[in-house]
């Protein structure tokens, strides 16, 4: 197909037209069940009406003003964050690595130090701060020389920890479940390597809940899982069910650091992007949605393990709440080819891990439909795995 784009992107031959909740249709009026999520964006499933009605009634009022004023809306859902949080203090942006970059920038004026650590297989953006903190080659190929003073160290290996953090560490920037980097999960043993260390050393935490925030994993946030106390934590995708925008969530003490004139945005927070997330927050920071999160998310991941547990091809299903991953022994892009011919939009995360991300409002029939259609798909794979064997 001829395009003006530059192809950054290997795009597949589908072009939505609508969606509504967990159900997309293409224009050939295929309907898909959409367990992408837009890659955990839509974590109310897509056009929720709460979230269309707040964004509808702000655009008839007031779409943006600059940051020299006041903005109702970013007091909303500032209070509303820090109120579900550890962080006291909020600085919006539009998206994940802007927030990342916010990060960076926090945690150098506000320690004096630069070196900064993070994990290999992470995944913190694309600017060139949250791509120096992304601990992946590929990602950072030809892109030199990159910001200088990260350091790349192995998740869950304490041990690398307490060698690399010094007296000069700035930070130590994680994911919880690194997200583009596999479905991994942090250990318990490794939050409370990272909390002594931190301690230590004076250095900050920077939690990266771009992927895993927002209910994505039955909380409110990931790190409560790990009784982590973040002194930066970071969101975008989730926060405005497809409206673009991002934030930090920072501690009392980091406050004097953002001085007036220090750091900002022209679009960060406008009253657009604050009508969509204060209508998301109000309904994903719901308990019964939390724990609905929670359980369904228990049942799925034991529901694939039951039923594709015994596959020659699956290694291990894995995950938390609705941020699921099926590890397997073999590439999953022909997976995934034929989970989409059968209606199911799936993602890879890395080479061999399927990731699931269905709408955190997702039905447990449709859940069902799901596991049915992985079901088959793992079957015939299978098969024709051991014909080629
Ligand atoms: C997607 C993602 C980002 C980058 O967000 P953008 O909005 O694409 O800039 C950063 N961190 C994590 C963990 C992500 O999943």
């Amino acid at each position: 197909m001829m395009s003006a784009l530059f192809p950054t992107y290997a795009r597949w031959d589908i072009t939505p037209v609508k969606a509504k909740g967990s159900k997309l249709i293409d224009s050939d009026g295929k309907e898909y069940l959409d367990f992408i999520s837009g890659i955990a964006v839509c974590n109310l499933g897509h056009c929720h009406p709460k979230v269309v009605s707040s964004v509808e009634e702000q655009m008839k009022k007031l779409w943006h003003v600059s940051n020299l004023f006041q903005i109702e809306g970013q007091e909303q859902v500032a209070e509303q964050l820090v109120d579900h949080s550890v962080g006291d203090y909020v600085f919006f942006c539009n998206s994940g690595a802007e927030a990342n970059e916010a990060a960076i920038k926090l945690a150098r004026k506000s320690t004096g130090k630069h070196h900064i650590v993070s994990l290999t297989n992470s995944f913190h953006g694309r600017t060139l701060g949250s791509m120096a903190a992304t601990g992946q080659d590929k990602i950072h190929q030809g892109f030199g020389p990159l910001l200088t003073e990260f350091t790349y160290i192995e998740m869950n290996d304490s041990e690398a920890l307490k060698n690399t953090v010094t007296e000069k560490t700035a930070a130590i920037m994680v994911e919880i479940i690194q997200g583009e980097g596999g479905i991994r999960l942090m250990s318990d043993e490794y939050a409370e390597s990272l909390k002594t260390v931190c301690e230590q050393f004076g250095c900050l935490l920077i939690v990266d809940e771009v992927q895993t925030g927002i209910g994505r994993t039955g909380t409110a946030f990931a790190y409560e899982q790990l009784g982590l106390s973040p002194d930066i934590i970071t969101v975008a995708k989730g926060l405005g069910n497809g409206f673009p925008v991002g934030a930090l969530i920072g501690k009392e003490r980091l406050k004097d650091a953002f001085t007036p004139g220090s750091h900002g945005s022209t679009f960060g927070g406008n009253p657009l992007a604050m009508a969509a997330a204060k209508a998301v927050l109000t309904e994903v920071f719901k308990p019964e949605l939390l724990e609905s999160v929670q359980e369904k998310g228990e049942w799925f991941k034991a529901e694939l393990e039951k039923k594709l547990g015994d596959s020659k091809i699956v290694e291990e299903v894995r995950g938390k709440g609705l941020m699921l991953g099926i590890a397997c022994h073999i590439e999953v892009a022909p997976i995934i080819k034929a989970c989409i011919e059968n209606g199911l939009l799936v993602l890879p995360a890395g080479p061999k891990v399927l990731r699931i991300l269905p709408p955190l409002v997702a039905t447990k029939s449709e859940l069902v439909r799901a596991c049915e259609i992985l079901l088959t798909v793992f079957q015939e794979i299978e098969q024709k795995q051991s014909v080629i064997i």
